[in-house]
């Protein structure tokens, strides 16, 4: 390419930017999060301005690792996949993207002949703590038979460690937990998990994820198997099927292990010591049905004994003006009238038109009963279901922090209070920013613990507060928590009895 078109693609490209941002807030927030993405997976260089060319190249290799046709937009289906839930791990190592990717060089075969692998054949590992609703029996279960399969393949042995000096560690975090920006759990959806490459000997999973191990909500037994494969040395597979491609899928019927899979860890780990008849051995996927996802069929009728909200946390919680409750989750919510019917799930979406799923905080005004929503930097505000002009709208920059815990409309001081860890704001919605004074330390609120995940003004006068399983009630007369418990069980207007 001559200088002057390089100059000429540069210019181009600045202008695409600049137009974008005083054009629609979300076209330049979708290239902002497309270029984070392709730096996060290793398609682009970190820190660095890109002429358009190199961004093209970057869109084109992804396009070529995830399947979709190759032609360097950012087109609608590219920008989705982005979205889709998958191993937080980098697909390729920088390097040979930044020098050509997949058309230039055969990254399959330098897949194989990695030298970061362990070496000695039995290993041991140990599982620091796991979710809540999970039963330790059958998280234990899990794990043993996602180690299983990769030993069924391979020359290795593993058990699990009495001590604490396993080879392999398997914890669950929030958010930033000590190993770098780039690690940081995203909640729900995005990145489920990562693990490092031998012999750091760890796999992390990302606990605002609704795991599961019977069905509903995120199969953890399939990416406990694919986090594994990355503390035994394993890359990302170019393979769609195979279980080290990085995006999340449902257990197959037949095989747990792909071809490829077996493969990789094959030379890696060469067979001996293992089955050795000239059959690839592994457990067909019947032994692990225990783990299998629910089929449509089975989640549609278990919808009717117990909405999926009850399984684990939700996001956001709110009352109308006329006493309806809203409880969202996902791409859902729920409603429930005040007499305690509660709805099927309905997509968030259809109602709210441009409201992301997983939104963060959520509460309606008591002042004039508009709908706010909170998520990440940005605002939406709906009276009724109509996006108000001038939304979705940075809040960050008006003051309010990014990621908020909750939210809640609270009459004493007539305005929205958002939380989020240690502090709370009080943000006024007709000036749209956060009152003189605010943020305060959340010790105002005596009693209510840090990083809630949801709360709401009951119309009996008590603010509840959620986190995990646990609930506090706020007393408004005295500003301190009054009562605690468990809500699927003490809170029966939150509809999860009949489970
Ligand atoms: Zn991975
Ligand atoms: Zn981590």
């Amino acid at each position: 390419m001559t200088h002057r078109r390089m100059i000429a693609e540069i210019c181009s490209l600045l202008l695409i930017i600049s137009l974008c941002s005083c054009m629609d807030l979300g076209a330049e927030d979708d290239l902002q999060n497309a270029k984070a993405f392709l730096v996060k997976y290793g398609y682009l260089e970190d820190e660095k301005d890109y002429s358009k060319t190199q961004l093209a190249a970057a869109v084109r290799n992804f396009q070529w690792t995830a399947h979709l046709p190759v032609n360097g937009d950012l087109n609608d289906a590219t920008v989705l996949q982005m979205h889709l839930p998958r191993c937080g791990m980098k697909d390729v190592s920088q390097t040979k993207w930044l020098h050509g990717g997949p058309f230039y060089t055969n990254h399959r075969r330098k897949r194989y002949t990695m030298k970061s692998k362990w070496y000695k054949r039995h290993l041991t590992y140990q599982i620091l703590n796991w979710p809540w609703y999970l039963s330790s029996r059958q998280l234990r279960h899990a794990v043993k038979a996602a180690f299983q399969l990769w030993g069924n393949v391979s020359s290795l042995t593993f058990s699990e460690a009495a001590g604490d000096s396993a080879d392999i560690r398997l914890a669950f975090f929030d958010g930033e937990h000590n190993d770098g920006a780039r690690h940081a759990f995203d909640g729900p959806g995005g990145a489920l998990a990562h693990a490092f490459f031998p012999r750091r000997g760890e796999a992390h999973f990302d606990n605002a994820e609704h795991w599961s191990l019977n069905g509903k909500g995120r199969n953890l037994f399939v990416v406990l198997a694919h986090e594994i494969g990355h503390t035994l040395g394993l890359q990302h597979s170019s393979f769609k099927n195979a279980l080290m491609s990085p995006y999340y899928k449902k257990l197959g019927k037949e095989y747990v292990l792909n071809f490829d899979d077996i493969l990789a860890i094959q030379m890696l780990y060469a067979t001996e010591g293992a089955p050795s008849n000239g059959k690839l051995v592994q457990r067909p996927g019947k032994d692990f049905s225990m783990f299998e996802d629910w089929s449509t069929e089975n989640s549609e009728s278990s919808t009717k004994k117990t909405s999926s909200y009850c399984q684990s946390m939700f996001d956001a919680i709110m009352w109308d003006l006329k006493q309806t409750l809203y409880i969202f989750k996902g791409r859902n919510y729920w409603m429930i009238s005040p007499s305690g019917n509660v709805s099927e799930p309905q997509l968030s979406q259809e109602r709210w038109k441009k409201l992301p799923a997983f939104i963060e905080a959520a509460a309606v005004s008591g002042s004039d009963g508009k709908f706010y929503f909170f998520k990440g930097g940005r605002c939406w505000r709906y009276k009724g279901s109509r996006l108000e002009v001038g939304f979705p709208r940075k809040c960050s920059d008006d003051g309010l922090p990014r990621h908020p815990d909750t939210a809640l409309y609270f009459k004493p001081l007539g305005h929205l209070v958002i939380f989020k860890g240690d502090k709370y704001y009080v943000f006024n919605e007709k000036s749209l920013t956060v009152e003189p004074y605010y943020p305060r330390s959340l010790q105002d609120w005596k009693g209510v613990p840090h990083n809630t995940n949801a709360a709401l003004n009951h119309p009996n006068g008590f603010i509840y507060f959620f986190k995990g399983e646990n609930y506090w009630t706020f007393n408004q007369a005295n500003l301190k928590v009054s009562t605690s418990g468990k809500w699927m069980q003490d809170l029966s207007w939150l509809g999860c009895q009949n489970s």
